[in-house]
């Protein structure tokens, strides 16, 4: 078979697939009507062309998924996709009875792995740790106000804040179809910008994101260390808001926490709201446990509702894995026990979460971080020296900073209070109980830390957040 004929097979096999994944109506409408595609072999990539931005956004948005599965299935995961805008493909609209057809060319743009807007604000539990940050995310998707600059959620990981941009997308397409929004994460945002400066094309990406009438981007904190996609980002945020269009960002520290942000970017993140989302409050995970069974289909006890709750302090991703994994033990005991599942399954009891319990200490890491380590991680981010944390002064930033280091000692080692005591040269593991204790009103109440003065305005728990993720790199 020659090259081309090899390629013509793949190129009618992949739109086989599709058409069977989507179904005859849509494929028809959408790949061949609106779009042609063609496969480069030793690229290892298929190209989708399309006459405008409009089909190019539908395209990404509605059939990414269906296309990655599609192309992972047949080619493997190393196979890419790419859509490419080219109006002088299609001619005239009407000739080739494109219905979206119109004289709008621009360069290629790498289709990027961007996940679907899963997430409704509508499902969103809401509690002391997060209301604010729900709240103005709704009032932003609902658009009440008149933005006066962006909207920055942060918080730990899995607390929720992909949930609630994703979210303010959805709801604001919902309510304006045709809405230019744009959900990216800073890690897309920086492939796209590299591969419009190789392709030459940075014009185009410029258009095309300065066009929007809502920019999403996740993770900003990615692009920290990234100099030319923070000077471009930073070009793309006045741009956006310059024309009237908004934006709201999410990241896992306060913008003042990320190292490396420069201070024109920590500026206009700070211009807007700032809004944090914490751990949520034991009340607050047995509702979000509850919610999250429901919407699996998995009926719970009472007591295990609560066990969950109590057991996963961390982020709302740990209760769902948690979660998911009961899910699935309890499917294999049905199958193991009644051969095929017959009627309602049974509620899941105290038992099977006692083996879920013990599957998960059996792989948990044994390394814990050492003490010195969690000592110079707080001496850092407080800009201290280490040093006067073991001294066992009476200064304040040293006393902060002593009730962070018990905080962290108690949650990622063995040691007990008198070992942190005399860790830290204390004549009495009493004060080691009072200061962790001190930190976990703190954490509840939203804070602020008071010292050193750079950290004006961030709360203890967002330097918790921070400290965490310093932990465990
Ligand atoms: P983050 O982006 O902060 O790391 P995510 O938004 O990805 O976290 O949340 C992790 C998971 O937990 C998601 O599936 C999300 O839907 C769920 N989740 C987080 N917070 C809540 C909440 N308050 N109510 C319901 N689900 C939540
Ligand atoms: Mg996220």
């Amino acid at each position: 078979m020659t090259a081309l004929a090899a390629t013509e097979s793949i190129t009618a096999r992949l739109s086989e697939r599709l058409a069977q994944s989507l179904g005859p109506h849509r494929f028809s409408m959408w790949f061949r009507q609106s779009a042609q595609l063609n496969y480069r072999t030793e690229q290892r990539l298929l190209e989708i062309c399309v006459p405008n931005q409009f089909v190019a956004d539908w395209i990404r948005r509605n059939f990414s998924d269906a296309l990655r599965q599609v192309l992972a299935e047949e080619l493997g995961p190393q196979a890419d996709i790419v859509i490419r805008v080219d109006a002088s493909l299609f001619h005239t609209s009407t000739e080739r009875g494109a219905p979206f057809a119109s004289p709008v060319a621009c360069r290629p743009h790498r289709m990027t792995p961007g996940p679907n807007l899963r997430h409704r604000l509508d499902h969103f539990v809401v509690g002391p740790s997060n209301e604010l940050a729900f709240s103005a995310a709704s009032r932003f998707a609902d658009e009440t106000q008149t933005p006066t600059g962006p909207l920055f959620i942060h918080g730990g990981v899995g607390l929720g804040k992909t949930h609630l941009l994703q979210g303010i997308c959805a709801r604001v397409l919902h309510r304006r179809p045709d809405a230019r929004v744009l959900y990216t994460t800073s890690e897309q945002f920086t492939n796209e910008f590299l591969t419009a400066i190789r392709g030459n094309s940075l014009d185009a990406f410029r258009r095309r994101i300065r066009q929007l009438d809502l920019l999403a981007v996740d993770d900003v904190h990615f692009i920290a260390n990234k100099q030319a996609t923070q000077q471009e980002f930073l070009h793309t945020f006045d741009a956006v808001e310059l024309a009237g269009a908004r934006v709201v960002l999410a990241s896992d520290s306060h913008p003042k926490l990320i190292a490396q942000f420069s201070d024109a970017l920590v500026s206009r993140c700070v211009r807007g709201l700032v809004v944090e989302i914490r751990n949520p409050d034991t009340e607050t995970r047995l509702r979000i446990v509850r919610a999250l069974a429901q919407r699996r289909g998995l009926s719970l006890m009472e007591t295990v509702v609560a066990t969950l709750a109590s057991r996963c302090e961390g982020s709302v991703r740990e209760l769902e894995g948690a979660l998911t994994k009961l899910g699935a033990l309890a499917a294999l005991t049905e199958t193991e026990t009644d051969g095929v599942a017959q009627g309602a399954p049974r509620p899941i009891g105290q038992l099977l979460v006692q083996r879920l319990w013990q599957t998960q200490e059996a792989q948990r890491p044994l390394h814990a971080p050492r003490f010195a380590r969690i000592v110079d991680c707080v001496a850092e981010r407080l800009q201290m020296d280490p040093q006067r944390i073991y001294e066992a002064g009476r200064q304040r930033q040293a006393v902060i900073a002593r009730g962070l280091v018990a905080y962290f000692a108690r949650q990622l080692t063995r040691m007990s209070y008198p070992e942190i005591a005399k860790a830290l040269n204390l004549s009495s593991h009493s004060t080691v109980i009072a200061a962790e204790r001190r930190v976990q009103e703190q954490l509840t109440q939203g804070q602020p830390i008071t010292l050193p003065r750079t950290l004006e305005g961030v709360t203890v728990s967002e330097v918790v957040n921070r400290l965490r993720g310093d932990l465990s790199a």
